[in-house]
């Protein structure tokens, strides 16, 4: 089976070919990706294999179609960007990498939602206490506490919105710091209710109760832009909203206006609705044109990492062996667990 990578990067690479057991597999590693203008370059692969910013809408899986092009493989879990309805109709085989937690279900080589949770963690507690801005000013001898003010994070109600996979990972390190949890999820996770915390009947509820707010739903229509102006104006003064779910749910100039109003306390992102093009890429030197992310650097109390939140050893490992474990179905014709179509 031939492969085509796109946005490969040398940690793809690596954890592929560490992973890449058949020896009749050929992978080609495209940096750029993938979108109307460079599908057919996959021309002779059976399948490709993509990331989060991949565009596969309509027309890029109908270039692929004639391409000859069979399957697709996302080495993700999130399926936001591939017109699944398409590709059904056009007979394409599309698998992804869901989040299986090691903690919850007995079963390896699986895509962990841990190191999301974990990252998730990393940013509440980095803001909350300055870390970043810490480590700068002692580098260059400041050891003065002005302005790094936290808070304790002991006793303080989170709202989990999504409490999924990851939404539960991260609820159980919270649990763990003495925090008080509110969940919110069309469909209500029994093992929530019964060791974590209590699910609000609303949206609304859920944000005039937190001191932060922490999103882990997918990005649906039903999500997009959840979190606007309107919303916003019913989180708490000063609280604290984190997104590493998918940057589409927030609409980030609303953001600045209820961080320009100090009514939003601080804001964690590990992912941006326009982080295509942008993210995953080394921009040093250049000028950014995003008037909005430009924004958001300003505010010394926004932290934003470029989507980052998979990326642990163990993680890019289990990535490339259910994305394997995928490819085999596709190759052998057998009914694949983890297909969308
Ligand atoms: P999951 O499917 O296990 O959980 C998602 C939860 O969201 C489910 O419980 C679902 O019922 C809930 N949900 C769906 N629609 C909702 C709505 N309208 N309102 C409230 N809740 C709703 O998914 P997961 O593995 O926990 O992943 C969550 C998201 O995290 C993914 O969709 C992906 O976008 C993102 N993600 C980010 C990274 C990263 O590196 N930052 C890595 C992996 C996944």
């Amino acid at each position: 089976m031939k492969v085509f990578f796109f946005s490969a990067r040398s940690y793809d690479r690596e954890s592929f070919e560490a992973v890449a057991r058949q020896e009749n597999l050929t992978f080609t590693y495209h940096l750029a990706s993938l979108s109307s203008q460079n599908a057919s370059i996959s021309e002779g692969y059976e399948a490709i294999c993509i990331f989060v910013n991949d565009t596969c809408d309509a027309e890029v899986l109908r270039i692929l179609h004639r391409s000859g092009v069979k399957g697709i493989l996302l080495r993700c879990a999130g399926f936001n960007n591939v017109d699944l309805k398409v590709a059904k109709e056009l007979g394409m085989f599309v698998a992804r990498v869901p989040g299986i937690s090691t903690g919850i279900m007995q079963i390896d080589l699986a895509y962990s939602p841990e190191a999301v949770a974990e990252h998730t963690i990393a940013l509440i507690m980095t803001l909350n206490r300055q870390i970043h801005r810490a480590f700068n000013r002692v580098r260059e001898n400041n050891f003065s506490l002005a302005g790094l003010l936290g808070f304790t994070l002991h006793g303080k109600t989170v709202g989990i919105f999504g409490t999924g996979k990851i939404g539960i990972c991260t609820a159980t390190i919270l649990k763990g710091f003495g925090c008080n949890l509110l969940g919110y999820d069309v469909v209500k996770n029994p093992e929530f209710e019964t060791s974590l915390g209590k699910y609000t009947s609303t949206l609304k509820e859920l944000l005039s109760q937190s001191d932060i707010v922490t999103l882990h739903a997918p990005l649906l229509d039903s999500t997009r832009y959840i979190i606007n102006s309107e919303t916003l104006a019913t989180m708490k003064p000063g609280a604290m909203l984190v997104n590493t779910s998918r940057g589409a749910l927030v609409h980030h100039q609303a953001i600045i206006e209820a961080l320009k109003k100090r009514h939003l306390g601080g804001l964690a992102i590990d992912v941006y609705e326009a982080e295509e093009g942008l993210f995953f890429q080394n921009h040093e030197g250049e000028i950014l044109d995003d008037e909005v992310i430009g924004r958001l650097m300003t505010f010394h109390n926004v932290l934003i990492t470029g989507h980052q939140g998979f990326f642990t050893r163990e993680s890019l490992y289990e990535i490339a062996n259910v994305t394997l474990e995928n490819l085999t179905c596709l190759e052998e014709g057998k009914k694949c667990p983890n297909a969308l179509c």
